[in-house]
């Protein structure tokens, strides 16, 4: 029985990590962000999410090749995750070439300025195998909110947060706060 309990525990583990990275994958970023969510809801704290993506990676895979492009990918991984380790919080690969943050507790001048630090991060980490050194940039859509418990909703402001942050030249943090002022006026 306990070997069950031990085996079900590690396939759970299993369907929730990347296999590339190490990072949560977005399956087990919408649990953890859950139950994450659950804590904070009743203490009425902010929630603050960063939706990252990779710049023009297409171009690395197509200029360097497929494996080339594994390794930014697991570099950038790693950027974030020790920087996500240090400070408590979730970070995962939430699909291609995107990666999810989900902060709790954290005021909304502290947030945006973690979410600046990691742009800074990236952009400084330079990439290398034998005969190939590349840097790459990441663009951040920041969303936040207060005691909220939709968890799609902000994950899906951070979004637009973040295509907007594309559309004005990438390598930018956007907050969808100050978008959806600018949509407004
Ligand atoms: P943008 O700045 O607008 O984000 O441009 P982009 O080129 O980064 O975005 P696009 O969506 O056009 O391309 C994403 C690419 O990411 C395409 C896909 O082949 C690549 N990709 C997704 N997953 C992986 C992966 O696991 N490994 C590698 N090497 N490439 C991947
Ligand atoms: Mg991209
Ligand atoms: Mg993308």
């Amino acid at each position: 029985m306990r070997e069950l309990t031990r085996a079900r525990a590690e396939l759970q583990r299993i369907s929730g990590t990347d296999q590339l990275t190490g990072l949560l994958n977005r399956r087990g970023f919408d649990q953890a962000a859950e139950s994450a969510l659950t804590k904070v809801r009743d203490a009425n704290l902010p929630t603050t999410v960063l939706m990252c993506d990779i710049d023009r990676f297409k171009a690395i895979n197509d200029q360097f090749g497929h494996e080339f492009g594994d390794k930014v990918l697991m570099a950038i991984a790693e950027v974030l995750r020790s920087f996500a380790e240090r400070r408590q919080m979730l970070v995962a690969r939430h699909g291609g070439e995107e990666f999810a943050v989900l902060m709790t507790g954290i005021s909304r001048e502290r947030a945006a300025l973690y979410a600046e630090e990691l742009r800074q991060a990236c952009a400084a980490k330079e990439i290398s195998s034998e005969e190939i050194s590349a840097c790459v940039t990441i663009s951040i859509g920041l969303a936040e909110c207060h005691g909220e418990t939709d968890q799609a909703k902000v994950m899906r402001m951070a979004d637009q947060a973040l295509y907007a942050a594309k559309r004005r030249g990438r390598n930018r943090v956007v907050r969808a706060d100050v978008l959806a002022d600018s949509i407004a006026a």
